[in-house]
């Protein structure tokens, strides 16, 4: 039901995934869990204050579900005043998100502006440190023939699906097809409708980013649990 970064953490560079199907990073390291569930997130000056306040809302989101799911509240966005080691820096002019948290250095919260809203809730999943539930070993062939004649994009798969093994944990749990770590396409080869319901699901509506009703999947969920409820006493 998920696939997550390692409770240990990482300590060469960061990982960073992007909802295109970009891989051209594939080769670096992934961050661990925010310390105590608290993400550590600044918003710089210039930014579209309004585009901001989505993000916001989008983070608001994340923790009521992770709250509502749990009993508990694991995880938390603080923003502070300034960028640096072990903040996520937010940026609108990419579309990739460093995968956890990583004290030694500056990591990024990109999300394209608002042509790419929808990819906001899975890019924010990146920050808390989900991976591409697509990429997990046990990923079906159904996702792996998606890639069809793209054989680009399957090498680069194939490449990141063997560093996901390495560099992630699935905490025990099985293969979320409702995850919204999954892009669409490869969403897409699982299930005859991947629209968002409250069960989760890969396409979510821009309206919905903007109003704060959209779900990550119940996988999404526990696999969070999995990785901060060692910092609570549940
Ligand atoms: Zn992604």
């Amino acid at each position: 039901m998920g696939l997550g970064c390692k409770r240990d953490g990482g300590t060469a560079m960061v990982y960073r995934m992007s909802w295109d199907g970009k891989f051209s990073e594939s080769e670096t390291n992934v961050g661990g869990p925010w310390p105590n569930g608290v993400v550590k997130v600044f918003a710089p000056e210039g930014l579209d204050r309004e585009y901001v306040q989505i993000v916001r809302t989008t983070f608001r989101r994340w923790e009521h579900c992770v709250l509502e799911y749990w009993g508990v509240q694991l995880i938390k966005f603080v923003e502070v005043g300034a960028a640096g080691n072990g903040v996520a820096t937010l940026n609108f002019a990419s579309n990739s998100a460093d995968i956890g948290y990583f004290p030694g250095a500056s990591t990024k919260l990109g999300v394209y502006g608002k042509a790419n809203i929808k990819s906001l809730p899975h890019e924010v999943g990146h920050a808390l440190g989900l991976a591409h539930e697509h990429e997990r070993d046990d990923a079906p062939d159904s996702v792996l023939n998606t890639w069809g004649a793209n054989k680009m994009a399957l090498d680069a798969y194939k490449l990141n699906k063997r560093n996901s093994t390495r560099k992630f944990e699935t905490y025990g749990t099985d293969f979320d097809p409702k995850s919204i770590m999954m892009y669409a396409d490869q969403a897409a080869g699982l299930m005859d409708s991947v629209d968002n319901t409250r069960y989760g699901g890969c396409k979510i509506d821009p309206g919905h980013v903007v109003s704060g009703d959209w779900n990550p999947s119940m996988g999404d969920l526990e696999v969070l649990g999995r990785i901060y409820r060692h910092y609570s006493t549940i």
